[in-house]
């Protein structure tokens, strides 16, 4: 399985504004940079999006991912994502106000993008993959996702506060390989993170202990105004297998 973070900025600048990972170049966790990412034929290889919640940097370039890619395919991108999560796009996104409503004009003429209903806790088959919504504990109705091809599994889980029911199920994947983690404040920022159902390093070390023992962790999703604080205490905590994410590679697993 390859799993690319991709970079919030062109020329693959570390800071993390926005979330997006491609796995095998064909399926999206969340589009906060997939429509800024690479070029429109490299996005067109994208055939299913996965989307956690509709916080805006989750979502805000899904507009862009849909037009840039729509002359190219002969199938539309097909968003997977709860109940709620759809009724926010058609309200929030593609509703004739923030963006042209892609929705409305799909079911006259030919689809631009298809909405399928993605359940917590159901997996769903993509190709060579199965992804799973897991819901966790964010300030809004949020999913982290565990992707499985059947040799390796990873778990994205970007925004989340501590959880339990995601680790309990990663905990029952023999070979999950990696847990990509959003750890988004400093400890100085922890009120604000119990608020916005976020991690601060020190939760980071909580939820270690609550997961497959051995299993690489990368931090990733770290406010860019916090990241060098964040690096820093992430580093003090001396856990070997708690890695920095970094959206200028690929990773294999
Ligand atoms: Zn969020
Ligand atoms: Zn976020």
């Amino acid at each position: 399985m390859r799993v690319r973070v991709v970079p919030s900025a062109a020329g693959g600048g570390r800071l993390e504004y926005l979330t997006t990972f491609i796995i095998d170049g064909a399926v999206a966790i969340d589009a906060g940079s997939l429509g800024f990412w690479a070029s429109p034929a490299a996005q067109a290889g994208v055939a299913h999006v996965f989307l956690s919640h509709t916080h805006a940097d989750h979502v805000c370039s899904l507009p862009m991912f849909v037009a840039n890619t729509a002359s190219l395919r002969s199938a539309p991108p097909v968003i997977h994502g709860s109940a709620g999560v759809l009724d926010s796009l058609a309200r929030d996104v593609f509703n004739g106000r923030v963006w042209p409503d892609f929705l409305q004009l799909s079911a006259r003429g030919a689809p631009l993008l298809a909405l399928r209903e993605a359940p917590a806790g159901a997996a769903c088959a993509v190709g060579a993959l199965r992804v799973t919504p897991v819901a966790v504990d964010h300030a809004v109705p949020t999913v982290s996702h565990i992707v499985d091809d059947g040799r390796s599994a990873i778990v994205i889980s970007t925004d989340s506060g501590p959880t339990r029911a995601l680790w309990r199920k990663a905990a029952r994947i023999p070979h999950l390989k990696a847990v990509f983690l959003g750890t988004s404040f400093p400890e100085e920022e922890r009120a604000l993170a119990a608020v916005a159902g976020h991690l601060t390093p020190a939760l980071v070390e909580r939820e270690l202990a609550k997961m497959p023992s051995g299993v690489p962790v990368y931090a990733v999703h770290i406010k860019p105004g916090h990241r060098r604080r964040v690096v820093c205490q992430l580093g003090a905590l001396k856990r070997p297998r708690l890695l920095i994410g970094d959206s200028s590679r690929d990773y294999e697993f």
